[in-house]
């Protein structure tokens, strides 16, 4: 797996009304306990706007971890949808990807932008459902299975 997938993007800046259309998959690595245990799709139009590089369109990964409140197991479909404006000349104070090489003069780092992109994305840690219970304080049982004698009717919202 090449983990260095440059784009070489002055073919954009040659000429107006050019883009760059890019349909790879993307192998990203895990992050904090979640894994991407399939490449990224990744469907993204670059083009050339006021000197910017505009990138725009979506992610679609499947992510793997824990969930945050309850421990189990979970798989999710993320979707990122992309919209981004990249600055060649790299005021970097300003620029969210300024502590990277995503952009490196005209060449984009394509598996360091998507990685960005999905971390970025990524809700606060996993979730198996908007409404998890999570795990009881007092015995620590999943409180999604009913297994737990403390939570009996209760209900804090
Ligand atoms: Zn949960
Ligand atoms: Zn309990």
């Amino acid at each position: 797996m090449n983990r260095m997938h440059t784009i070489e993007l002055a073919g954009l800046f040659a000429g107006s009304g050019r883009n760059l259309v890019v349909d790879e998959e993307i192998a990203l690595d895990g992050f904090e306990g979640i894994a991407f245990p399939q490449p990224a799709r990744t469907q993204l139009n670059l083009r050339v706007v006021d000197r910017l590089i505009a990138i725009d369109g979506g992610i679609d990964v499947l992510a793997q971890g824990e969930c945050v409140g309850c421990l189990d197991d979970v798989s999710r479909e993320l979707h990122v949808e992309v919209s981004e404006r990249l600055d060649p000349d790299g005021d970097r104070s300003v620029d969210p990807f300024g502590e990277t090489n995503v952009l490196v003069g005209t060449r984009l780092d394509l598996v360091d932008l998507v990685q960005q992109l999905v971390l970025t994305s990524l809700p606060m840690g996993l979730r198996c459902g908007p409404d998890c219970k999570g795990l009881c304080g007092e015995c620590g049982a999943n409180l999604n299975t009913g297994n737990c004698p403390h939570s009996n009717g209760e209900s804090r919202g």
